[in-house]
């Protein structure tokens, strides 16, 4: 992966209490955080930023919020804008995440302003792309990920460049293999990540900087071989980042260390 910085994101979606988010940004600051060749970036609740930024503050771990909305200001009642994020202390954000798509109706238009939003704030974007199941059955992978991509990243031109820096990150994440413990294989991922860096070079010549990790039962286990993989240059990771071992174990995976 040349002049790719591996990236693991840890998403910990509705869990942990105060007390939990601290602990782990702790753990996860002794652990994973010794392997600085590796860009960390933990995406705990938004009531938790703050608290998981200050315990962060002295390592080289980013932060990051799991979801924002594409407006300023206003009557939203309930949502969190760009600028809040960035002044909270974030520098990325998941925007896309199936389970936003699944159960809260996001569209790719809505992810589209978002991304537009997110960037022009001056956050990177971990924008979620995937099929389901039943799309993998029927042969539709390429069609939906072609679909997702298109809509979502219509009218955006800021790619990474030597200039722009890695600005936007995309995670393939097969809606199918998120919090089922069933993985795709190296193989199943590789070959759409090798897809969606296509549709990258489509868009700018510097598609070999774009960052494109991998989401979906992620586990100590299986990271090396799915990190071995030419596309792959890292994860995103849900039920594991709860384990600071765990999480941390993924972490030394995606530095090359054995
Ligand atoms: C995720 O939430 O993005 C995810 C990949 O979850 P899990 O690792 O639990 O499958």
């Amino acid at each position: 992966m040349p002049g790719r910085k591996p990236l693991v994101v840890g998403n910990w979606k509705m869990n942990t209490t105060a007390d939990e988010a601290a602990g782990l940004a702790q753990a996860v600051a002794d652990t994973a955080g010794r392997y600085t060749e590796v860009d960390i970036v933990l995406c705990p609740p938004f009531v938790w930023l703050e608290k998981v930024g200050q315990t962060i503050q002295e390592t080289s771990i980013s932060l990051g919020a799991q979801n924002m909305h594409w407006e300023d200001t206003g009557a939203f009642t309930g949502e969190i804008s760009a600028a809040m994020l960035r002044s909270a202390g974030c520098s990325y954000v998941i925007l896309g995440h199936s389970e936003r798509r699944q159960y809260f109706g996001e569209t790719d238009q809505g992810v589209n302003r978002k991304i537009k939003k997110a960037i022009g704030a001056g956050l990177i974007p971990i924008v979620c792309l995937g099929e389901t199941l039943e799309q993998r059955e029927r042969n539709l992978t390429e069609e939906i990920v072609n679909l997702q991509f298109e809509m979502g990243f219509r009218g955006i031109d800021a790619w990474p460049s030597k200039s722009h820096g890695q600005n936007i990150v995309i995670a393939y994440e097969p809606v199918w293999a998120i919090g089922t413990g069933r993985n795709a294989t190296p193989r199943q991922a590789q070959e759409v990540h090798y897809l969606i860096r296509g549709l990258v070079k489509q868009k700018t010549e510097h598609a070999d900087l774009i960052r494109i990790i991998y989401g979906g039962s992620v586990k100590p286990s299986n990271a090396r071989e799915l990190f071995a993989e030419q596309d792959i240059d890292g994860f995103l990771v849900g039920g594991a980042s709860l384990k600071a071992a765990d999480f941390s174990e993924i972490v030394r995976a995606a530095s090359g260390t054995s």
